[in-house]
């Protein structure tokens, strides 16, 4: 397995059946192995800096019905919110303050946050901070809307494809909802201009080693500037209450074949994975992640936003959440930075 690995890092891909190989075989020696040199890799790029992003859940509304998630339509029991145009707008001073220069705007498909709202919205935003970039991550929607919103000034699209196997998506999601789409919407984003983040759940119902594998071969041909993974956790209130979650260990492994994959790729230590583990996220920075995203919402809303159970950090203001996280990257030895954080190429 060892030479897989280098074979990885020195030719930045593998075939399918020499990912599933690595995904399906290695041991924890391994592992750390793969790690030792993800991290090389992320030192080279990007340092030890790790990038924060605001997370505002603007709307817990949603039209879909994805059987993992919390805030699926079907879930009776979500107490629904909107947040106003104001209260979006006072998250982003609260995060500026605080030295955020990323703010994602993250949402169910709420039809009620129309084109002329959202470009509304990230018009406001880009006027009174010209220096942040703005992430949207609110579902499929048309070119054309997706083009106003960039024209608005959104510098980026956080879009994850859930899974690379259309069979595999067709598993996790109603009929109504398909995967074509879904990855056309994720190259109509990239011809648009915009940095694009895909991504997908480790651990997810039904996926398989080889899902895994193409997701890598996914990514590799897609060329996003940033992917975001966490393990699959289950909701009490979806039709997957009782599917086992993803774990750490594979969640880290995946970020590791990602970091080595696409070296220069923006790579989130996500919540999920602070949810499953008390020190997931610095596990997840050590496998060769980059960036973690703090939320920013409101306290008022932030148990509303339940996408699956025991989600961490919901009951602290930004500040705690900021500091939190600042000392969690210092007890490892990175920092946080104060910066946009966009992809680099070299
Ligand atoms: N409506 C937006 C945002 C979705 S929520 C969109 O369609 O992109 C953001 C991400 O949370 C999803 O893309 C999904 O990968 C993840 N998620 C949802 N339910 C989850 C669960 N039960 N466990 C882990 N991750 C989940």
């Amino acid at each position: 397995m060892k030479q897989l690995i280098d074979k990885l890092y020195n030719q930045t891909t593998l075939t399918k059946e020499e990912y599933a190989a690595l995904i399906a075989h290695h041991s924890a020696e391994e592992a750390e192995y793969l790690f030792s040199l993800s991290r090389e890799v992320r030192h080279r790029c990007y340092g030890h800096d790790v990038y924060i992003r605001g997370l505002i859940e603007f709307t817990n509304y949603c039209k879909n019905d994805c059987y993992y998630c919390g805030i699926r339509r079907s879930n009776q029991n979500a107490d629904r919110y909107r947040l106003t145009k104001e209260d979006i707008l006072l998250c982003c001073q609260e995060g500026y303050e605080l030295g955020f220069r990323t703010f994602v705007l993250q949402g169910g498909e709420d039809p009620y946050f129309t084109d002329e709202k959202m470009t509304d919205m990230i018009t406001s935003i880009k006027t009174r901070y010209p220096d942040c970039a703005i992430t949207i991550s609110a579902g499929e929607k048309e070119h054309e809307s997706y083009q106003a919103f960039f024209d608005a000034g959104a510098d980026r699209y956080l879009l994850r494809h859930e899974t690379a196997n259309a069979k595999h998506y067709a598993q996790l999601h109603p009929a109504s909802l398909s995967w074509q789409h879904r990855i056309r919407c994720l190259y109509d984003l990239k011809t648009i201009g915009y940095q694009v983040g895909c991504g997908f759940m480790v651990g997810s119902p039904f996926q398989t080693t080889e899902d895994l594998a193409q997701e890598m071969l996914f990514i590799k041909e897609l060329q996003p500037h940033m992917v975001g993974i966490g393990p699959f956790i289950a909701q009490h209130d979806t039709p997957f209450r009782s599917r086992s979650n993803g774990t750490l260990e594979q969640t880290l492994f995946m970020l590791g074949l990602i970091r080595l994959t696409l070296p220069h790729v923006l790579l989130p230590s996500t919540t999920a994975l602070g949810t499953i583990h008390p020190l997931g996220r610095e596990k997840g920075i050590l496998a060769g992640a980059n960036v973690v995203m703090p939320n920013l919402s409101p306290v008022s809303v932030r148990k509303k936003y339940m996408l699956y159970d025991n989600k961490i950090c919901t009951g602290d203001e930004a500040a705690e959440c900021r500091l939190c996280l600042q000392k969690r990257m210092q007890s490892i030895g990175y920092r946080v930075v104060t910066a946009r954080g966009d992809y680099k190429v070299s």
